[in-house]
């Protein structure tokens, strides 16, 4: 594992994607490697602007990461872009598994383009993405990006691990026409109303007039920072390098504060416990006494002979009464 974290920091991309692969191993052994890497690279991660992006299917997401990333490096940054997406399937249906995105982008070494983890849970995936965030960062991305699909859940996973939450909305119609889930408007930091461009442009403008207006009456997430709403044409690249200023802004502001160092304090310690709860789940599931219960008990529990809370804790005292 030194030799593989040695490799990851001298930027050897075969390296990186084989510690990625590791870290989404469900193998014990593949596990305890992917931990001992994890601990060897720590030092060197942190380092990296994280920055979460959402938005509908269709709202130009790739569109708009594969615009934003050339024009990072265009100005000498390195990005690594990740996914959150729980409905992925090893055999496709990912969002970044299909090669047509980003296609620019894919080509170019100062980028890094990894499609969501195959999993049965947005916990497990969540935390692999995570870890997959820092081995990146150990690598000598300096602008990470995690995207996910605006249509539910994974978007507090994303927001929870990112320093920065960036929503993408449609020109025209409030959350509920756009598809977008109650609560998701909340979580972010920065709003960008794209393809404001051709005959799209005068809706976007009004688009991004009513939202400023609906974020100024949420409850700020934090006292340095107004939440802002911008504009952009992924499709024509303006107002791209806006974009990267209010990214700039939010971490001068925040940064200036030891806002970011304590949000991801706080990141640090929920994972801890994420990580306790879904290792003791599959550690229940897995016990044969346990095992040996769960189909009775569900069928209880669905029928309304036992209630759910007096068959958990059964299943809870079979579980810590021993091996057996
Ligand atoms: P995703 O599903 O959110 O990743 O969206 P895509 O990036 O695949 O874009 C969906 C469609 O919207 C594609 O046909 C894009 O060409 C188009 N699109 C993306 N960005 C823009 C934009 O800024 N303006 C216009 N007019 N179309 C765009």
């Amino acid at each position: 594992m030194a030799n593989l974290a040695a490799s990851i920091r001298s930027g050897d991309r075969r390296a990186l994607a084989r510690a990625i692969t590791l870290i989404e191993s469900t193998r014990p052994d593949h596990r305890a490697d992917a931990e001992a890497l994890l601990e060897a690279l720590l030092p060197y991660t942190g380092n990296s602007v994280r920055l979460g992006i959402s938005g509908v299917p269709g709202v130009g997401k790739s569109t708009f990461i594969e615009a934003f990333g050339l024009h990072l490096i265009d100005r000498g940054h390195r990005m690594a872009i990740l996914a959150v997406d729980p409905s992925s399937k090893r055999s496709g249906g990912s969002i970044l598994g299909d090669k047509t995105r980003m296609a620019e982008l894919s080509r170019r070494s100062e980028a890094y383009i990894r499609p969501s983890p195959a999993g049965t849970t947005l916990g497990g995936v969540a935390r692999r993405t995570r870890e997959a965030m820092h081995v990146c960062e150990a690598a000598g991305f300096d602008v990470i990006v995690v995207e996910t699909v605006g249509v539910g859940q994974s978007e507090t996973a994303v927001a929870d691990m990112v320093d920065m939450f960036v929503l993408l909305l449609l020109p025209g119609g409030g959350d509920e026409l756009q598809g977008i889930k109650r609560g998701i408007v909340e979580l972010a930091d920065l709003v960008v109303v794209n393809k404001a461009d051709g005959d799209l442009a005068a809706q976007a403008s009004r688009t991004a007039s009513d939202y400023a207006h609906a974020v100024r009456l949420l409850r700020p997430a934090s006292a340095e920072w107004q939440v802002e709403v911008l504009r952009c044409s992924a499709l024509e690249g303006k107002g791209i390098p806006e974009i990267w200023d209010a990214v700039g802004r939010y971490r001068d502001k925040l940064g200036a504060v030891g806002e970011i160092a304590k949000r991801r304090g706080e990141q640090a310690r929920a994972w801890m416990w994420g990580e306790i709860g879904e290792t003791l789940l599959a550690a229940l599931k897995r016990h044969p006494g346990v095992r040996s219960q769960i189909a009775d008990l569900e069928r209880d529990v669905i029928a309304g002979r036992i209630p759910p809370a007096k068959a958990a804790r059964r299943m809870i005292e079979t579980f810590l009464s021993g091996p057996n």
